[in-house]
This record gives structure tokens, C-alpha cells and sequence, in this order.
């Protein structure tokens, strides 16, 4: 069985095929809800965390001994990387067009340098957006928008009535003012800008649905359709809206493009390479708009590892006696109390 699940050329075998058992981590998270347990299964706890002991140190032997140094010169890649990165530039880049749009139609109409500043704010663990309830509109730049409502999913319930599956994790809500620019050729840099990011969305989406494999459906184009549906929302429910409904012509312009865009890549079955991939993520990343929430994300990534290391602090301190090689388990419970305490 072992030679059967081989990739080209790297063998799967007893040698370098490493077991951990995960009744002793289950242990010390039941621990710390004061679940007690008998004797019996108390050793059976012990036989497990000798076992992932055992294994923990042939996995370090094996990695000090048995492997050579593998440099990576291009940093390290891979399609389920490149997957992650893009879902994560999806609202990102699908609001930077939106607002993009809004201040192009500000340029356009009123001749004007004001423009729509877009800021992001990392958003709690739980946090998620309904797409049933509609967020408070307010009025920034002549422009309604509808501010993030976020809704907090708590125990298989959400603060709104609505049903679950419509409820979608966010990650940061956005907020709005209105500015000055400076730039004399701001028209032109937002139409070209437009052009790339709406092009790179198509070509995420491809690869996404044709190499990774990753999803059936097109998050893009769901994203354009929602975007669509917000807007006329505060075209009908809002006046004046003469700049919401020029948005709204704006949008559906774009979203007709982007099918363009994805049909031809689909008709020419368009394959795209690893590496183009990352540069097209970097250029996009890159763009001021996109960038700025993408800090946000990844706030709110490292926010949501600092309170899984305080809730799982004890998974952590075991990971620490393996390395210092604490193997009495009996010991390891007795100091429980004294090292919880230390990391709260
Ligand atoms: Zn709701």
C-alpha cells in the first residue's frame, strides 16, 4: 500500500513515514475542560504520547541524518500556494474595482480631483457577512454605499435571523471618506488599472477552475453578481442615486468584459504556468488599492494565531517537553497546572 501512494521520486515508506498519535493532544485539551479520566485509560493516554515521542525523534533523526540541503532559488511554489494567495485577493481586487469605478465616474462627471478613499480593518474571529441582511448605506463622495455589517457566528448561530449557508466568513470591513488627489493623469491610471485587474481576475479564475482544480464555481463572477445586486439595492431603495446607477452601468460593463475575458481563455483552453502565476499575484498584490487590504488579512491571520495560542497554549508547551525530551508523561501532568499558569 505504502508503494502504491509513491509520487515520481519520492518513495513512501516505514522510513521516512512518521505516525502520531492524537489521543494524548485530545487528553490535555479534555484536561483543561476538567474532564476526569480512570486509570485505564490514563495509561492508554501515556502508551499514545510515548508513541508520538518515539516518532517525534525519529522524524528529527531522520531529517538531521538522512536528508540533503535543498535550496529553492525561486522561493517556494506550488499550486495549492498560488490557490491560497488568490482566494485571498478575491474581495480585495473585486473592491478596488468597484471603487476604482466610483472615482473614475467622480473624475468623468465632476471634473473635480476629490475621489472615495477606501480603508480596511481586520474583523473578529467569527466574524462574517449576511448576504440576506443589507448593511446601513451612507453617503460618501455623492456615491450610497453600503457599509460591512458583520455578523458573528456563535455556536451554529448567527446575531440575524437568516439561515446559516447565508452567512459568509469575512475577514475585514471597509470603510470610507472622501480625499484629494494630486494626479494629473489619475483618469488614465484608473482605466488602465481597471483593464489589468479585471484581465487578472478572468486569469485567477481560469487557473483556479483549470489547473488547481479548486472550485466548480467562478468566485469571481459570484463576487461581480453580488456587487451588482448591492447596487441595485441602493438604486432602488435610495435618492438621489444618479452616481449609483452610473456605477451600476459601470459594473455590468466589467462583468460583461470579464466573461469575455474567461470564455476566450476557456475557447483557447489557456494553460498557465506556475510561475506566471506568482508574477501576476505579485502585480496585483502590488496595487495600492489591493495591497491595503491584503495588510488587513493578513492582520487578521495574525490575530487569529495569537488567540489560537492562548486557547491551545497547552498544545504548545507539550510540543516544547517533546523538544526538551520530557518523556514521563506522569511528570509532564504534574507540572500541567504550574505551565498553564506561566503562558496565561
Ligand atoms: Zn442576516
Amino acid at each position: 500500500m505504502l508503494a502504491e501512494s509513491s509520487m515520481s521520486d519520492i518513495t513512501f515508506k516505514k522510513e521516512n513515514t512518521f505516525c502520531f498519535d492524537s489521543e494524548s493532544f485530545r487528553y490535555l485539551v479534555a484536561l483543561q475542560s476538567d474532564v476526569s479520566f480512570g486509570y485505564d485509560e490514563k495509561t492508554e493516554y501515556e502508551h499514545s504520547w510515548s508513541t508520538s515521542v518515539k516518532e517525534s525523534n525519529r522524524l528529527i533523526d531522520y531529517i538531521n541524518i538522512k536528508l540533503i540541503v535543498y535550496r529553492m532559488e525561486n522561493g517556494w511554489q506550488s499550486i495549492k500556494h498560488a490557490q491560497f494567495e488568490i482566494s485571498y485577493m478575491i474581495r480585495p481586487i473585486l473592491e478596488a474595482i468597484r471603487n476604482i469605478l466610483r472615482n473614475t465616474i467622480l473624475w468623468n462627471t465632476t471634473q473635480s480631483n476629490q475621489q472615495i478613499e477606501q480603508t480596511s480593518k481586520p474583523v473578529s474571529f467569527n466574524a462574517s457577512r449576511c448576504r440576506s441582511c443589507k448593511g446601513d448605506p451612507d453617503e460618501v463622495g455623492q456615491f450610497w454605499i453600503l457599509l460591512t455589517r458583520s455578523h458573528e457566528i456563535q455556536n451554529n448561530s448567527s446575531t440575524c435571523l437568516c439561515n446559516l449557508d447565508q452567512h459568509v466568513p469575512i475577514e475585514y470591513s471597509l470603510e470610507y471618506k472622501c480625499s484629494n488627489h494630486t494626479s494629473t493623469d489619475f483618469g488614465k491610471r484608473m482605466v488602465d488599472t481597471l483593464k489589468c485587474m479585471y484581465q487578472a481576475s478572468a486569469i485567477f479564475s481560469h487557473f483556479l477552475i483549470h489547473t488547481a482544480f479548486a472550485r466548480k464555481d467562478d468566485p469571481f463572477l459570484t463576487g461581480f453578481r453580488e456587487m451588482i445586486a448591492e447596487e441595485t439595492y441602493l438604486c432602488t431603495s435610495k435618492t438621489p442615486n444618479d452616481f449609483n446607477r452610473l456605477l451600476l452601468q459601470e459594473l455590468s460593463d466589467i462583468e460583461n468584459k470579464y466573461k469575455q475575458e474567461t470564455q476566450t481563455m476557456k475557447s483557447a483552453d489557456a494553460r498557465i504556468d506556475l510561475p506566471a502565476i506568482y508574477e501576476l499575484i505579485s502585480i496585483i498584490g502590488g496595487i495600492c488599492l489591493v495591497r491595503e487590504q491584503l495588510v488587513a488579512v493578513k492582520k487578521r491571520h495574525r490575530m487569529i494565531i495569537e488567540q489560537y495560542d492562548k486557547m491551545y497554549g497547552l498544545l504548545f508547551i507539550y510540543q516544547f517537553k517533546i523538544r526538551q525530551q520530557f518523556y514521563n508523561v506522569n511528570y509532564y501532568l504534574l507540572e500541567k497546572k504550574k505551565s498553564i499558569d506561566q503562558f496565561n
